[in-house]
């Protein structure tokens, strides 16, 4: 025995108070009800924890499965070997798949980039895990080969506790795929348990859908969202709060913006329209080397931006949102909206969609960008 100290046996060791609970920034009513059926001891056998992006699904499901692998009496603990097991994304009752680029991809052999993603954005979305891969143009997909997989692990016998967690994280790229699952499905192995961390439950398939306990999850708080900006990058509460607006309170996206930026992308927009609305070709110029001067991720989080400002405009044209003084984004959208007729908005943001996909095929950014000055000067202008 080491320094004669008292050995304690693994199990009953206590580790640091580590609860996926903790990284949610808002505990929303649905995360209360999934308690309920969980301390009940009845959580379903299937379950689908949907939200829109950003709202924390898989933090859901990790909770989930935290609880479900406690070795405690009060779940979930946080403390004993299974939490911290499950914290570290290590337990080997705990199983994933996620999608994966290529037709014979299997997820447990890329679980070391998804634990890495997970634990460092556990609001994590598409554009995180295509940056981890480097794959802005390649299709991801969840493969037949990996939906076997998906049964195999959940067939074996749990190494250490008494059930398999697999938490399936975006089923939406199952596709047809997922008519695999289905036997799975109806007769679950044993004691497993199946959780889908989803954003869109319309694209699973309804076969699979409708055998599922559905828990939905709400958009996060956009005053909580803008403290929590604020409090972690220091920002200023305009810019925070204009985040969450623009981005629906997509946590991942505002965590971006916020980590990334340099320029604030309101300023940047502001200066497209103005260079736009005078039809200056010096402008245009001027507006493109500050672009240009931006990564390709920022540009097409800047692109991304004035899409989400131009909804915005649309729905307070409509009457489908309230502009609150102060703040400035929406003073900013309403302005637009005054200026520009419904169809000249829907034709800038086909505009926007194809520069942004332009920018991830590595169009010439020069040339992209200034046509497109041209192009949204000539729209808005009517000429
Ligand atoms: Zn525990």
């Amino acid at each position: 025995m080491l320094f004669g100290e008292a050995s304690i046996p693994v199990e009953k060791a206590v580790f640091p108070k580590a609860l996926w609970l903790d990284r949610l920034i808002d505990i929303p009513p649905a995360i209360k009800q999934i308690n309920k059926v969980l301390t009940s001891g009845r959580f379903p056998h299937f379950s689908i924890i949907s939200g829109p992006p950003g709202s924390g699904q898989l933090i859901a499901a990790l909770h989930a499965a935290q609880f479900l692998l406690c070795g405690s009496e009060h779940k979930p603990c946080g403390e004993c070997l299974s939490c911290y097991k499950v914290n570290g994304l290590i337990h080997p009752d705990l199983h994933f798949s996620f999608p994966l680029i290529g037709a014979g991809a299997l997820a447990i052999d890329h679980y070391g980039p998804f634990r890495e993603a997970v634990k460092e954005q556990a609001y994590l979305d598409l554009p995180f895990w295509q940056r981890k891969f480097d794959a802005d143009n390649k299709q991801f997909n969840i493969s037949k080969a990996e939906t076997w997989s998906v049964i195999e692990r959940m067939s074996m016998k749990p190494n250490e506790g008494d059930c398999n967690v697999m938490v399936i994280w975006m089923p939406e790229f199952l596709g047809k795929e997922g008519n695999v699952l289905l036997k799975l499905l109806e007769e679950p192995p044993g004691n497993s348990y199946l959780i889908m961390a989803t954003e869109d439950p319309s694209a699973i398939l309804p076969t699979v859908r409708s055998r599922a306990q559905v828990f939905q999850l709400p958009p996060v708080d956009e005053g909580v969202l803008a403290d929590y900006l604020c409090r972690q990058f220091s920002m200023e509460m305009d810019r925070a709060m204009e985040y969450a607006i623009i981005s629906a309170s997509d946590v991942a996206t505002c965590i971006n913006w916020a980590s990334q930026q340099s320029v604030r992308w309101l300023d940047l927009g502001k200066m497209m329209f103005q260079k736009a609305f005078i039809g200056d070709p010096m402008g245009f110029l001027e507006w493109n080397e500050r672009l240009i001067a931006l990564s390709r991720d920022e540009q097409k989080q800047f692109f991304f931006f004035v899409e989400r400002l131009l909804s915005l405009s649309l729905r307070t044209r409509h009457g489908l949102l309230t502009v609150r003084e102060g703040v400035e984004v929406l003073e900013y959208a309403a302005k637009i909206s005054g200026r520009m007729d419904a169809q000249t908005i829907d034709n800038m943001q086909i505009m926007i969609t194809d520069t942004i996909y332009a920018i991830q095929r590595n169009a010439n950014i020069r040339i992209l960008l200034l046509d497109f000055m041209i192009k949204l000067s000539g729209l808005i202008r009517g000429v």
